[in-house]
């Protein structure tokens, strides 16, 4: 342990030096969606490097040293909030030892200030229950108009940091605006012929991608978003979903597909592997890109099924 606390500050002193030798503002984002939209909007004014990979549960990741070494030489890291990051994230932070970087500081973006939250609670809800999303739904960037206030926000705070770019992270504001405009017109195009079809996903990922798209997410496959599989939900949820005639289920890639393809036979439902994140394959590079792959598997995932 003294070892790896002695080769930590060798290497925090290191990236300090790198740090000083440029002018980009260093950014750190908890996932590859904020990164990808930090990235749209600081241009090359910018270095930005995501913690977790798209491809990864965001509600648990695993910490590792490397990233308290980011952290330390960060000028600004943005974050999903809303408790999505609460199990791994706080402690990364305090490590850093980087006072700007703290909640609250001068270098911390929370991404969700602004934002549409649907599924906010009414209720008394705590995380003993089980529930992974007290605070209301934080998968929030799967709408893209919520993409939007996000990229909105990076602008203001990046602006608040170099008041020099103002102009230049202005025109790229505008500019990701325009062709995000220009997508989401084809993307409701391509699934208007779809309104109102009923799905189920396995994590409570999509509402606010059922939302902007018109589907109607009926069930799930955990019993409460966070808790695995339970015989006893699932056949319950079976059983809705023959009712329902509900043909298509949605995966996020990082959960096992055994209980969703035992459903999957059982209902005659299709499962398909949707990406809730930028980086959950190579193709989906940009926030853009994800919604085309997304919406592009999943129209014809939906034509196979015949339902429509
Ligand atoms: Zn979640």
């Amino acid at each position: 342990m003294k070892r790896f606390i002695q080769l930590l500050t060798v290497a925090i002193a290191m990236t300090s030096m790198a740090a000083d030798a440029s002018a980009a503002i260093k950014v750190v984002t908890t996932t590859e969606d904020l990164a990808a939209l930090v990235a749209e909007i600081g241009g090359d004014k910018v270095t930005v490097e995501s913690i977790a990979k798209g491809y990864q549960d965001p509600h648990f990741v695993e910490a590792k040293p490397s990233f308290i070494i980011k952290l330390h030489s960060a000028d600004l890291l943005v974050v999903v909030g809303r408790e999505l990051e609460i199990a791994w994230l706080p402690p990364l932070i305090t490590q850093s030892r980087n006072a700007a970087i703290q909640p609250g500081g001068r270098g911390y973006l929370d991404a969700s200030q602004n934002v549409r939250i649907l599924d906010l609670p009414t209720g008394q809800i705590t995380r003993a229950m089980g529930d992974v999303h007290p605070s209301g739904n934080p998968h929030y960037w799967l709408d893209p108009n919520n993409g939007r206030i996000v990229a909105k926000s990076i602008q203001t705070k990046l602006t608040d940091m170099s008041r020099g770019d103002a102009a230049y992270f202005a025109q790229r504001y505008d500019d990701f605006d325009k062709r995000l405009a220009e997508a989401e017109k084809r993307w409701k195009a391509a699934m208007a012929p779809y309104k109102g079809l009923k799905v189920v996903t396995y994590h409570r990922s999509w509402p606010n991608f059922a939302d902007a798209f018109g589907l109607d997410v009926i069930g799930y496959v955990e019993p409460k978003p966070g808790i695995p599989p339970s015989p006893a939900h699932t056949l319950d949820l079976q059983q809705e979903m023959k009712q329902k005639n509900v043909k298509i289920l949605l995966v996020e890639p990082y959960f096992d597909l055994k209980t969703p393809n035992a459903i999957g036979r059982e209902t005659g439902a299709r499962v398909v592997v949707l990406l809730p994140s930028v980086g959950g394959v190579k193709e989906a590079a940009s926030y853009i890109q994800l919604f085309d792959y997304d919406v592009n598997l999943l129209v014809s995932t939906i034509k196979q099924t015949g339902t429509r």
